[in-house]
């Protein structure tokens, strides 16, 4: 399998440290609000690529932290007049939710700066022992940029030229050796959350974070570091600086970085006020078309988001999801016949069938190619809806079904017919939630009309009784 490798800019075949093991961190979002779609784009392209490489047998250590300290967590408390906590707690929740709705699967580990405070005043203590980092007399412990010489080797900048473009900036008051050094730790301000340190009280850096968990959880060298583009200067360029000059070794093998998702071809991000959270495009669509139309596209091209777009991710997902209701038509009426086994003809449809595998386990193992595998289901889906019918073997249906079920899955898209609740059985749920208030288990209630409500059906106490409608 092949993946661009940003490092060296090129495609390189894919080799993890230990054998049929992956260690992958993707930096996660800060936890400050709801999360827009542009924060959906890694977290839907790393996540697909992790279902391949376990399709592929690989045992994924996958790791993606929740960033709950920051100046923007800090200062939406103010505004709010709560603790920081408070709203890094609120949003990790919400973004959870989220990604659920996107079918993004949990993390192996999914760690909070606030947690590993610890693990990242070691590191900054090593550093300093070893020189490359110093305190500054106001308390911030900076990075001696200068003193790691491969500085730039992720993002392709020269040192000199950084620091050349550096010294006409006037940076006042703070206490740097140089303009490029950047912060480790932070002394602490006024209201602010902070822990104890040799240097003072204060809070880490952001890129410290990433080293320190990525370390913790993965072990000093892994294999595949990810995330949006964006973070390739100065946030990657940093933790590798750091993980490096503390550990004397190389920090990730691979890094692998996801082109922009735009709007009108400028980024979508909260500071230009230019995007949709998910929850608002939950409100007009199912988020499995906001996965799909992201998958549609090379995860390293900038991608633009338009409604006409959307409108496209929805009509070619409806069309395979047509074709997985067609076959289970198929296999419903079928069911008398079920054990008829596939004929010769079928035997060799099927083999063609099995091409489309083929060429969607091609696409993925060519720098996770989704939009060429999601090309390979449409194939597919032309197949089944030209060479499956009512006189074919149930066997071969179900073969069809479960061919198409395979790779939607490794695409994180759920084709099954979302089960429907029967009237009677509604009504069931009803009466015993009825006989549970009665006897004051509101428990019970809650979790019965939470159980409806999870299947589209919504509840109505009315004087003359409960009332019910589907969604
Ligand atoms: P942030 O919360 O800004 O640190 O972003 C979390 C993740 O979302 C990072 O991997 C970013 O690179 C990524 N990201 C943010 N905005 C976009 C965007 N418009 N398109 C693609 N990825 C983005
Ligand atoms: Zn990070």
């Amino acid at each position: 399998m092949k993946v661009f490798n940003t490092l060296t800019r090129q495609k390189e075949e894919f080799t993890p440290i230990e054998e049929g093991k992956v260690r992958m961190y993707v930096c996660g979002p800060t936890v400050y609000n709801l999360i827009h779609i542009g924060n959906a784009r890694p977290m839907i392209i790393f996540d697909t690529f992790r279902r391949y490489l376990e399709y592929k047998g690989y045992e994924v250590n996958y790791v993606s932290n929740f960033t709950d300290v920051d100046d923007k967590i800090i200062k939406k408390a103010q505004e709010e007049g709560v603790d920081a906590s408070e709203i890094s707690s609120r949003y990790i929740k919400e973004c959870k939710k989220d990604m659920e709705g996107l079918n993004v699967l949990p993390a192996t580990v999914h760690p909070l700066a606030t947690q590993e405070i610890g693990g990242m005043l070691a590191m900054i203590q090593t550093l300093i022992d070893k020189g490359y980092a110093y305190a500054a007399a106001d308390g911030t412990v900076y990075f001696r940029t200068g003193r790691f010489a491969s500085y730039g080797k992720l993002s392709h900048k020269n040192l000199d030229d950084l620091q050349a473009g550096h010294r006409d900036i006037k940076v006042t008051g703070d206490h740097k050796e140089e303009p490029f050094d950047f912060v480790l730790w932070k002394p602490k301000k006024e209201g602010e959350p902070a822990w104890d340190s040799p240097w003072g009280e204060g809070r880490p850096g952001w890129h410290i974070e990433c080293s320190v968990m990525s370390e913790k959880y993965l072990g000093e060298t892994i294999d595949i570091h990810a995330g949006g583009e964006d973070l390739i200067f100065p946030h990657h360029e940093n933790e590798i600086a750091q993980s490096e000059a503390a550990h004397g070794k190389e920090f990730a093998r691979y890094w692998m970085h996801n082109g922009f998702l735009n709007i009108d071809n400028q980024k979508m991000s909260k500071s230009l006020g230019n995007f949709f959270t998910v929850r608002e495009i939950a409100e007009k669509y199912d988020l499995q078309v906001l996965r799909f139309f992201m998958l549609s596209a090379h995860y390293r091209s900038p991608l633009n988001f338009s409604a006409e777009l959307m409108e496209a991710a929805k009509t070619g997902l409806e069309r395979i999801c047509t074709a997985a209701e067609y076959l289970t038509r198929l296999l419903k009426a079928e069911q008398d016949g079920a054990d008829a086994p596939m004929t010769e003809e079928e035997e060799q449809l099927y083999e063609q069938a099995e091409q489309y595998q083929k060429k969607f386990e091609a696409a993925m193992e060519d720098d996770c190619n989704t939009a060429d595998a999601v090309s390979s289901v449409f194939e597919l889906v032309k197949f089944i809806n030209t060479n499956a019918a009512a006189s074919n073997s149930s066997a071969y249906v179900k073969k069809l079904y479960d061919k198409l079920e395979t790779l939607c899955d490794l695409l994180g898209i759920i084709v099954a017919p979302k089960e429907e609740i029967l009237d009677a059985d509604i009504e069931r749920l009803i009466q015993e939630r009825q006989e549970a208030r009665k006897n004051k288990d509101f428990a019970r209630a809650d979790q019965i009309r939470g159980e409806l409500a999870e299947k589209g059906i919504l509840l109505k106490d009315t004087r003359e009784g409960v009332t019910w409608k589907r969604a």
